[in-house]
Parts: structure tokens; C-alpha cells; sequence
């Protein structure tokens, strides 16, 4: 009677794959960051790489809903399906090539200028489609050396800024190397220092201070000294601090749940999936769950170094991980057909999960294919 009651409680919870998206969660996250970051701070949120992975439309929506000052994506291609879902309030399009200024342009995206040949080419757009004081971004580089204008390119800039009326600096940002490692202290703080160098040089010689912002999540705990005007967070909203310490405060956005397929017994010297890749060593048990690598479980998860959850238990991953299946063994998990399973969620976290297979949250949580149904839970 008991494992009949359990049995019938988890099949009605998850029937197949799915990635579920707690809005509750993502509003208790919002709120919380909001709190975090002084009162006249505005908090832009990054909905880049599908919204971590979740649904950047269902995700922006929602935060528009509930009084976000900005979006940030990476891509145009990820800025015109913002707009075309509904969102109205501006998006700062992170790393745009001059080959999407045009649409840029009719989609009203605002985007991150970090060259010489990046900013001409945009005013040049700007100017031949008759624009004034388009909002742009200028990006500075204070250590990470991945994209965007070094301090001494400042006379230049603001001297074709000067020049032309087709756009007008919306924000300058720049982005930190290493906000969640307490023992790069000494390092962020120089990149604070000439930020904030750099922001004010420009603000002399262009006649006004635009937005500055800094701070990814990790930022917003670590160095409130660089919140600035605005502070950009993505996994923070998903509900990840990079440090178990801040992880409590926040509350996963994303799960991921899938189902028993099939149980397997497998004797000793059997072997299991492709390869042969496991061999029975004693009577195993195994389970085949209906998500693979082309769902976003790497292979690198596969033969012991990754697991998934099943009845409270942690059930490592066996042999090589197919496109569309694991198996993993449950020798000793007392489980059935059509139970549950959990590949991470508010309590076994994509943090914990990516760490202990050598990833990030991040990698785990973008990973997550397109044909993973996203079942959407909490208030709109
Ligand atoms: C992705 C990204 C962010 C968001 O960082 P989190 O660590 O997820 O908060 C912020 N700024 C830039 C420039 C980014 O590329």
C-alpha cells in the first residue's frame, strides 16, 4: 500500500523529460538582488543564451512585468526575439557585429560599441538612417582582455563622439575577470579604480555622465563599491551566487526532471550501452532515462562521473551517455518504472551537479536543448 501511494505520487508529478521554469522563484530572486543594491541603482538583467538556458521570452516577460530597468543579451538575433515576445523596455545587445547594425536599428536594440571599427561603422548606419542621439554603449576593457576600448583610446572616442549627433552614450560598462574569487581582492579592486578613472575622463570630455555599470551577480555580493549606476545580473536571477554562503538566499529557477524509462538487471560480466563501455562486475540494476547528450548532458558526464537523483538516492551515471538516453545504476535505490527523476533542482543544484563533473552552473543550466519541453510553474 505504501509503495503503491509513493508510485502514484511520482508518476503524476513528471511524465517525460522536462525543464520546469518556477516564475516564483525568479520574482523571490529579483527581489532579493533589488534588495541587495542601493535604492537608486537600476538593475539590468541578462537574458542572454535563451535566459540561462530556461526561455528568455517567458523569463523577460516576467521581469518587464515586475519592473526590471533593463535587459542585456549577447547576441541581435537574441534581442529581435525579445522584441518580437513582447518586451518594450530597452536591450543592450552585449557582443552585436556590424553586419546586424541594420536590424539593430529597427528593432530599436541598443548596442555595446567596443572598437574603433565597431563604433564608425555604427555611426556611419546611424547617420545614413537619420537618427539622433541613438543610444549606444561603450564597453571599456579594465583587465578581463576580451573585448572593448582601452583608457587611452578616450580622446579619440570622445572625439568622433563630438563629431556626430547620431548617437549619444546611453552606458559605459566594463566587466570583472574574477568578482566571485575572494583571492583575485587586489586585482578587482584595480579594475574598480580605473573604471571608475575611465568614467570620469569620459564624462569631462563628452559633457555628461552616462549609466555606469561594472557588476555581474557575483559583484553585487562581493564589491558594493561597484554597483554604480546599474549592476547587470543573469545567474543570480536564475537563482545561483557563485558560493554555496549566497546560494541559500536565492532559489533555483530551472529544474530538470525526467522519468524511469526501463530497469534493467544486469548479471555479472554483462556490459551496459555503447562500447561496452561498463561492465558488470556483481548483479547490477540499472535505469534508462529518456535525456542524452543531444538534451544537453554531456558526455563528459558519462561512466561514473556524473549522477542524477532518484527517491532521495544519488544514482551514478554507467557507461557512455547516448544521444538520447543515460543509464545509471540503481543497485541499491529502491525505485520503479515511471518514478521520478531529478537532474537537478532547489535541492540537488546545477551548482552542486557542474562541480562535482568539473563545469559551472552556467555550462549545465545553457547546455539544456531547445526539445526539452519547458513547463512553466508560479504566477505570470
Ligand atoms: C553574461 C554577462 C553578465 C552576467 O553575469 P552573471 O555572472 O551571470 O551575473 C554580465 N555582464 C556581461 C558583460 C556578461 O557577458
Amino acid at each position: 500500500m505504501k509503495s503503491l501511494k509513493k508510485t502514484t505520487k511520482q508518476m503524476s508529478n513528471v511524465a517525460e523529460t522536462v525543464l520546469e521554469i518556477n516564475l516564483d522563484h525568479l520574482t523571490h530572486n529579483f527581489k532579493y538582488l533589488k534588495g541587495k543594491i542601493g535604492s537608486t541603482v537600476k538593475l539590468l538583467a541578462v537574458v542572454k543564451a535563451s535566459g540561462y538556458g530556461s526561455d528568455a521570452s517567458v523569463i523577460a516577460n516576467q521581469l518587464q512585468k515586475i519592473g526590471v530597468d533593463y535587459f542585456a543579451v549577447a547576441y541581435a538575433s537574441e534581442g529581435i526575439a525579445l522584441r518580437k515576445s513582447g518586451i518594450t523596455i530597452p536591450i543592450l545587445v552585449l557582443h552585436p557585429q556590424p553586419v546586424n547594425f541594420q536590424e539593430l536599428i529597427k528593432y530599436t536594440l541598443e548596442p555595446s560599441i567596443y572598437s574603433f571599427r565597431v563604433l564608425r561603422l555604427f555611426i556611419d548606419i546611424a547617420t545614413s538612417t537619420n537618427q539622433t542621439n541613438y543610444p549606444v554603449h561603450l564597453k571599456f576593457n579594465t583587465g578581463l582582455h576580451r573585448i572593448g576600448f582601452e583608457k587611452s583610446d578616450l580622446e579619440k572616442i570622445s572625439d568622433d563622439l563630438n563629431h556626430t549627433k547620431s548617437v549619444k552614450v546611453a552606458s559605459v560598462l566594463s566587466h570583472l575577470a574574477a568578482s566571485e574569487d575572494h583571492a583575485e581582492r587586489e586585482f578587482t579592486v584595480q579594475q574598480i579604480d580605473l573604471f571608475k578613472k575611465i568614467t570620469d575622463t569620459l564624462a569631462d570630455k563628452i559633457g555628461y555622465m552616462p549609466i555606469r555599470h561594472q557588476s555581474n551577480t557575483s559583484a553585487i555580493f562581493n564589491y558594493p563599491e561597484a554597483h554604480f549606476d546599474m549592476v547587470r545580473t543573469g545567474i543570480g536571477l536564475y537563482g545561483y551566487g557563485n558560493d554555496t554562503s549566497y546560494d541559500q538566499f536565492l532559489k533555483p529557477v530551472a529544474s530538470l526532471k525526467s522519468i524511469i524509462s526501463q530497469i534493467h538487471e544486469l548479471a555479472s560480466g554483462d556490459s551496459l550501452g555503447y562500447n561496452r563501455a561498463f561492465i558488470a562486475s556483481k548483479h547490477t540494476k540499472t535505469a534508462t532515462i529518456p535525456i542524452g547528450h543531444a538534451d544537453g548532458i554531456s558526455r563528459q558526464y558519462g561512466n561514473k562521473n556524473g549522477f542524477v537523483t532518484i527517491q532521495n538516492k544519488r544514482a551514478y551515471i554507467i557507461g557512455n551517455v547516448c544521444m538520447d538516453m543515460i543509464m545509471v545504476d540503481v543497485t541499491d535505490i529502491d525505485c520503479q518504472e515511471g518514478d521520478e527523476v531529478i537532474i537537478f533542482d532547489g535541492n540537488y543544484s546545477a551548482a552542486q551537479v557542474a562541480e562535482y563533473t568539473g563545469t559551472i552552473s552556467y555550462e549545465l543550466l545553457t547546455a539544456i536543448a531547445p526539445r526539452v519541453k519547458r513547463q512553466v510553474i508560479g504566477k505570470y
